[in-house]
């Protein structure tokens, strides 16, 4: 096994094997070569996980936030020391090009740990006079134990995006990465243990929906981090309001990106090209409804498939690879499974359209256009490399079309017109816009959907009222006036 981890969990700052727990094959989805064998957590692992994080949490928060900062920022200089390393690991896990995750994957968590980590000694309360000399202040206070749960497109992202400020807050990890991908997350908590945190504040255990669904529903928990498809996402939801936890959900989207006819058209297709394919049209944010002003179309249509031809599908550790397989047979299927849904709805085929013949499970990057609005194209997640292209006629026409969805994830808009692309975002019905770009998401900006596409938001400063609650405190300086 080429990439057997020494155990399929860690807990409590070392790793711990359980071998009654329901099997777990890691396929390197290139080839469809079994590269580790793990073991879905039992109920003893579940349990041994939420002692370990509820025992190290207050140790932890009780450090100096200046030590704590230290810890997080060691763990970046550590992750960014192995980029290569990691990146070959995510690259075997996800299937994802070396050269996407080179420079989107352990960098992304190392931004995190380090923005964090940077934060973490200035978190603080306030002091709020009351006049006669009462005051009250303020203490931001961790919440105890938070479970991360991840999705499969990102998962060194993810573990560290979810761990990296419920860390800095004070709290514990207990993260559950998705069974098709979980050799990263492991490698997030060694690094963790060798940048100095304490045992047990951030542990990996492995597993299927019933595993998260165990994390979320324990009374020891006080927050649950999802990041998954909007049918799952409910279902958390609703199990974390039992208990009162708190929640973050980052979900699924159908986002809405729209070309105006005076764009620049390059700059207009390299964001659909980075909206719909980057890591094989698996992420959340994409555009995947791209609005094209009829005035454009023609050229749009013409230079998007010129440059689509330039795509270099293949092997994802040739760094000169830029399109690799999808993650996993299944999920080929299902980008397949639409593609014949959109053909038998009318739209018109422009390239792709077909799996790439041999090993791994390659599809080609897939265009529509004549898109309708109805069409099961333009209504539900693909979560693959099916772009949709619809036409429109006016402004305030394409606006109310981008916004009639359920989802609210993100939203583009590509117009040299300054106050129309203002006029616009002000208009999208989503939690992350874009103004002539598409699905850049530093860890300094906020990130995360409306409507159906989530509740809360990650990374920036806000997440840190996320990860932590204030305890109001009133002093009085004066005599307790009781009216008997
Ligand atoms: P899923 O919703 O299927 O799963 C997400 C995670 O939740 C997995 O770890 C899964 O475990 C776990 N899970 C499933 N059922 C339950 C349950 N009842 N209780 C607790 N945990 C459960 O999503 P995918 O992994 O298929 O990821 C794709 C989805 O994620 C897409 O919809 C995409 O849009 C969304 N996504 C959102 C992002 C965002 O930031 N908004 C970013 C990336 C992806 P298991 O895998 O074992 O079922």
């Amino acid at each position: 096994m080429k990439f057997q981890p020494k155990a399929s969990h860690f807990i409590n700052g070392a790793y711990v094997e359980d071998t009654s727990g329901t099997p777990i094959d890691v396929i390197y989805p290139a080839t469809g070569e079994v590269i580790a064998k793990l073991h879905s957590a039992t109920p003893g692992i579940v349990n041994q996980a939420l002692s370990s994080a509820k025992a190290a949490q207050s140790e932890w928060a009780a450090m100096s936030g200046t030590e704590r900062g230290r810890v997080l920022r060691r763990a970046a200089d550590i992750m960014r020391d192995r980029n290569r390393e990691l990146s070959i690991l995510e690259t075997y896990d996800t299937g994802k090009p070396l050269q996407e995750t080179l420079v989107a994957d352990a960098t992304s968590g190392a931004d995190a740990l380090e923005y964090f980590g940077g934060l973490t000694a200035s978190l603080t309360g306030e002091h709020i006079p009351l006049g006669g000399g009462d005051f009250v202040y303020t203490i931001r206070e961790a919440l105890g134990v938070c479970v991360g749960i991840g999705a499969w497109n990102y998962p060194t992202q993810i573990a560290c995006w979810k761990g990296a400020p419920a860390l800095a807050c004070g709290n514990s990890m207990v993260f559950k990465p998705s069974e098709t991908t979980p050799l990263s997350a492991l490698k997030v908590a060694e690094i963790l243990i060798e940048a100095g945190a304490p045992k047990g504040v951030y542990n990996v255990i492995q597993g299927y929906g019933d595993v998260g669904a165990s994390l979320v529903t324990d009374p020891r928990v006080a927050k649950v981090s999802l990041t998954g498809s909007v049918p799952t996402g409910r279902k958390v939801y609703a199990a974390a309001a039992d208990g009162m936890k708190h929640v973050t959900m980052e979900l699924g989207g159908k986002s809405p990106m729209i070309v105006f006819d005076d764009a620049d058209i390059e700059n207009a297709v390299s964001g659909a090209i980075l909206g719909n394919f980057y890591s094989s049209g698996q992420v959340c944010s994409n555009g995947t409804r791209v609005f094209v002003q009829k005035g454009i179309k023609d050229a749009f249509l013409s230079r998007l498939s010129e440059r689509l031809s330039t795509a270099k599908i293949g092997d994802p550790l040739d760094e000169e690879v830029n399109f690799g397989p999808m993650v996993s047979e299944n999920q080929m299927k299902i980008a397949l499974a639409y593609i014949e849904k959109g053909k038998s709805e009318g739209a018109w085929l422009v390239s792709g359209g077909n799996r790439v013949d041999g090993e791994g499970y390659y599809m080609q990057p897939t265009v529509f256009a004549d898109v309708t609005d109805d069409m099961t194209i333009a209504r539900e997640e693909i979560f693959g490399p099916v772009m949709s292209v619809l036409d429109f006629d006016t402004e305030e026409e394409v606006l109310a079309r981008a916004n009639d969805t359920e989802f609210g994830l993100a939203a583009g808009v590509f117009t040299n017109d300054l106050t129309r692309a203002h006029r616009i975002v002000a208009g999208f019905e989503a939690g992350t816009c874009y103004i002539n770009t598409y699905n850049l998401a530093p860890v300094e900006a906020p990130f995360g959907g409306s409507k159906m596409s989530g509740v809360g938001r990650e990374n920036s400063k806000l997440a840190i009222n996320h990860f932590s609650e204030m305890k109001t405190v009133y002093v009085s300086m004066n005599d307790v006036e009781a009216p008997y």
